[in-house]
């Protein structure tokens, strides 16, 4: 289904708080049963769920860089570590990671959502949006966050306290 980016930010407008305290009670008091839950919530989410006509991740976050995803990434483009540091990251102290200078992503293509670097993309890009991560409550937090950016994630967390809730 294609995604309509502001309408979109008027749900979140009017759903964020509930949606959050949601999260909250599920952190606290998680349900039996949650990861099948979740198994099968994420696949009716990917069903509804075009990314291509999104991109929003890419446009307004940022990814955290590992070593492994500089030194893969940087080899590509025939950079040092170091130069593609450089010319496109910068450390952030507080979250101790490297992240990127840009929003957008200097990566994306805006023309079709595309990623230039798909195969080699981080290890953060290609797990997003952590929908099926196994220690789904020390993820709260996360979702918390993204409920805002991912339309993706919104919907799980709506389907979820629809279910649950
Ligand atoms: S590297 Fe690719 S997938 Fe990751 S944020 Fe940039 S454009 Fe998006
Ligand atoms: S992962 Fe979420 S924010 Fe990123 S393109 Fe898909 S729906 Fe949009």
């Amino acid at each position: 289904m294609m995604i309509n980016l502001r309408s979109f930010k008027q749900k979140v407008r009017y759903h964020k708080k509930s949606l959050k305290s949601f999260l909250t009670k599920l952190e606290k008091n998680p349900p039996k049963g949650l990861h099948k839950l979740i198994d099968q919530v994420d696949k009716e989410v990917w069903a509804e769920t075009e990314c291509l006509s999104c991109g929003n991740c890419c446009k307004t976050m940022t990814p955290t860089f590992s070593v492994k995803d500089i030194k893969r990434i940087s080899a590509h483009f025939n950079q040092t570590p170091t130069e593609f540091k450089e010319k496109w990251l910068f450390y952030d102290k507080k979250d101790k990671d490297w992240q990127n200078k840009k929003q957008p992503c200097q990566f994306l293509n805006l023309k079709d959502n595309k990623c230039s670097i798909y195969a080699i993309r981080p290890d953060d890009c290609a797990g997003f949006p952590h929908l099926t991560k196994r220690k789904t409550v020390e993820y709260i937090d996360v979702h918390k966050q993204n409920i805002q950016y991912c339309p993706a994630t919104f919907k799980m967390v709506e389907k979820m306290k629809n279910l649950i809730g």
